[in-house]
């Protein structure tokens, strides 16, 4: 297996403060991996490791199998696309493009044709003569990656690049930074707070939780495996309640549901469901299943989906469930008493 980056128990002190805490994991080189976490949970401190511009207190990292103690930033075979994208508004894209290259003494001719070649990949061939202040945010953030990429390094890192975007150019963006990710083969080490972004682009996400990672696996795997209670909480929609207890393969919940969950082999704390994994007044024969009664409390119809807000028996706390696109339940309102479905499997539990 190759790896592009090592990281080996790094951890970063600012003063008793520990903002990344032994960390280790692999990148392979190729992939879109994306480091997911909240604000302050340390994702930017370990990116700015990677790129030199931070020491790390303890540990090592390694680039293609080099150690990068005590390279400078100049020297790592990284580049980085800030939120900002730090382009030169006085320079024309084509300039923008080839400043590196410049910078590097790179023969004239080389760069006239490494920077044609790049602008072509990144879609914006008749755009050379531009400022980069007549572009629109979308073509300003392929001018960032092109000057980035021009460079051929073998990581581009980068720093919440969609964040500064509108919501519409953003969801464009994310299919583009896929496509393009998977066209030119560098990998792309991609941080981000929005789960969604994280989710749509990644072949792999950590999810990173006061400077350590809680799980590092596909995303299909963070959203329907949670290894901790964290990522559950974190990575898409859930419903949580707290456990009781559990006795006999079967969990009391603390709003009073029943629920058998065979083969745990710790005491749960609390327990996560999906909105969609509740299925709506199942059949009786279905088997596998727990059965809660609940109160529809109101409808939410958002134009593609529709969930409903019930509540369960005689309490106050509300739970989330997803309604499939099916006309049958389109005639539900609130105060009908529902019976809904989880099978066994959909009840994820935590020790805390
Ligand atoms: P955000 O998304 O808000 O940027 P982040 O996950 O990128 O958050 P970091 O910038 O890595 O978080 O910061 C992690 C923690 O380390 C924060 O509590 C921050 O205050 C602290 N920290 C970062 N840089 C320094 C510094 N130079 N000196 C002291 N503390 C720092």
């Amino acid at each position: 297996m190759s790896y592009v980056l090592e990281i080996k128990n790094v951890t970063k002190r600012f003063g008793d403060f520990t903002a990344v805490d032994s960390v280790s994991f692999n990148v392979e080189d190729g992939g879109f991996f994306s480091i997911l976490g909240g604000s302050g949970c340390g994702k930017t401190t370990l990116l700015r490791m990677i790129a030199g511009f931070e020491q790390e207190t303890e540990g090592e990292l390694l680039i293609r199998g080099e150690s990068m103690k005590g390279i400078p930033p100049e020297r790592r075979p990284v580049n980085i696309v800030f939120q900002n994208l730090a382009l030169f508004p006085m320079m024309n894209v084509e300039k923008n493009v080839a400043f590196g290259l410049q910078r590097q003494k790179v023969p004239k001719q080389e760069v006239q044709s490494r920077v044609t070649e790049m602008l072509e990949r990144v879609g914006l061939v008749g755009f050379e003569k531009k400022q980069v202040t007549e572009l629109s945010g979308g073509q300003r953030q392929r001018v960032a990656i092109a000057r980035s990429l021009v460079l051929r390094p073998s990581i581009l890192l980068l720093d919440e690049p969609l964040g500064a975007l509108d919501r519409k150019l953003r969801e464009h963006m994310k299919i583009e930074l896929k496509l393009l990710q998977k066209e030119i083969g560098t990998t792309f080490i991609y941080i981000t707070h929005d789960q969604s972004e994280a989710l749509v682009m990644s072949d792999t996400v950590a999810v990173m939780n006061q400077g350590h990672f809680e799980q590092l696996d596909t995303p299909k795997n963070l959203y329907k495996n949670p290894a901790t209670s964290f990522v559950a909480g974190f990575v898409g929609e859930s419903n949580e309640f707290d456990v009781a207890g559990y006795t006999n393969g079967e969990l009391v919940t603390a709003n009073g549901c029943r629920l058998v969950k065979p083969g745990l082999d710790f005491e749960p704390k609390k327990l996560f469901v999906r909105p969609e994994a509740f299925i709506l007044n199942p059949a009786e024969d279905l088997s596998d299943i727990e059965r809660i009664d609940m109160t529809v409390r109101t409808i939410l119809f958002d134009g593609s989906n529709t969930k409903i807000s019930a509540v369960i028996g005689q309490s106050n706390d509300e739970v989330l469930i997803s309604l499939p696109q099916n006309a049958q339940f389109e005639d539900l309102k609130e105060g009908d008493a529902i019976k809904v479905g989880i099978h066994h499997d959909d009840l994820k539990c935590y020790r805390d």
